[in-house]
């Protein structure tokens, strides 16, 4: 089976051999306290910076999802008001999560074509906003000039931003914000159960006035550890050697986003030939490179999703109300040619 699916999604081709050598070299059954996790550790997070481009000063914690992350931030860094910005349902999502859990929680949301504009936007001082740099349902992401644009409006609030379909996959301004958090099995290629916190020294400082200290994964616990390349909880620690092998093999971040928007320029210039088939989004400056969904009418789109099945391709659904006249696919790294020429030569019979 061929996956386009944008998450879980296609694993890199060295992740079999990868597991393997962890049973080898006894990763799977090592203590999380150990002086091997710990070299381990400090060496994903080395790479992670380096590969990634993350700024040194920034701190990266392990933690189980993009999920968890949300939470971790509702309930260590969020004191009354965070405001949530998002065109669809992953937005929307963090924003009912953390309401829960913070009250103050204030919707923002835009309609998915739509370019948020700052300018528009006030926000209490000391507030936490909360972005999502790549809109997994609906195939919309925000650019970096956007991200930096609420910054510089915005200079004593923390910035929040989930980047789950989109980090590792395109280059992404760690700078211009103080918070964010992927998991890894999107466009890092990897099986689910780890994700990435990143953290600038102002969000450090904050959680730190904050004090919070009531949950396992409470941020402050988290950092203490961190500061020995550790976790409170025992982590995911296979997940994290496969982190590193792949990033030890991996381009800089800088080559594979260029890989990625070429990939997507390719996919574009592939629709404009088929007739049937067309971009959802339809704004040039708000579409996704990594996930798109793709429209048609719903007698093509339940042909497709059934002839693709049979012809060994999984393709994304379209997310809620789409889901009749829409599907997605991913353009994560670890998708091959080969397999997107395939697709392709599936999808011109439609
Ligand atoms: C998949 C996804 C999530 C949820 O990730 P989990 O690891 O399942 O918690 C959150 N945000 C975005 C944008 C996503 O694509």
């Amino acid at each position: 089976m061929i996956s386009f699916y944008p998450g879980p999604s296609r694993v890199h081709d060295e992740i079999p051999s990868y597991v393997k050598d962890a049973y080898k070299a006894g990763i799977m059954s090592i203590n999380h306290r150990s002086p091997e996790f710990v070299e381990m550790s400090k060496k994903t997070i080395g790479l992670l910076k380096k590969k990634l481009s993350i700024p040194k000063e920034y701190t990266i914690l392990y933690t189980s999802s993009a999920t968890e992350c949300w939470e971790i931030i509702a309930q260590s860094l969020i004191t009354t008001k965070s405001y949530h910005l998002y065109s669809g349902a992953f937005g929307q999502k963090w924003y009912e999560y953390t309401k829960r859990i913070r009250p103050g929680a204030t919707t923002c949301a835009f309609d998915r074509e739509v370019m948020p504009e700052p300018a528009l936007f006030t926000f209490d001082s000391d507030s936490v906003i909360c972005l999502t740099h790549n809109e997994t349902s609906n195939g919309t992401q925000i650019p970096n000039s956007l991200i930096r644009a609420f910054r510089k409006r915005n200079p004593t609030s923390l910035i929040a931003v989930d980047a789950t379909s989109s980090m590792a996959g395109v280059v992404l301004d760690f700078k211009s914000a103080d918070i964010w958090f992927a998991s890894v099995q999107k466009c890092f290629g990897l099986p689910a159960g780890l994700a990435l916190l990143i953290c600038s020294p102002a969000a450090v400082q904050r959680a730190k006035r904050i004090n919070e200290k009531d949950h396992y994964n409470s941020f402050n616990f988290m950092m203490e550890m961190i500061a020995k390349w550790q976790t409170p909880f025992t982590p995911n620690v296979l997940g994290i050697y496969l982190l590193m092998r792949v990033l030890e093999d991996a381009k800089s971040i800088r080559e594979t986003d260029r890989i990625t928007r070429a990939r997507f320029d390719a996919w574009i210039k592939f629709f404009d030939g088929v007739k049937s088939l067309n971009l959802l989004t339809k704004n040039k400056k708000v579409r996704s490179y990594t996930v798109f969904p793709i429209e048609a009418p719903e007698a093509i789109v339940s042909a497709i999703k059934a002839s693709a099945k049979k012809n060994g391709i999984l393709l994304g659904e379209g997310y809620g109300d789409l889901k009749p006249t829409t599907f997605r696919i991913a353009n994560f790294p670890a998708i091959t040619d080969n397999e997107i020429k395939t697709l392709q030569r599936f999808l011109k019979k439609f």
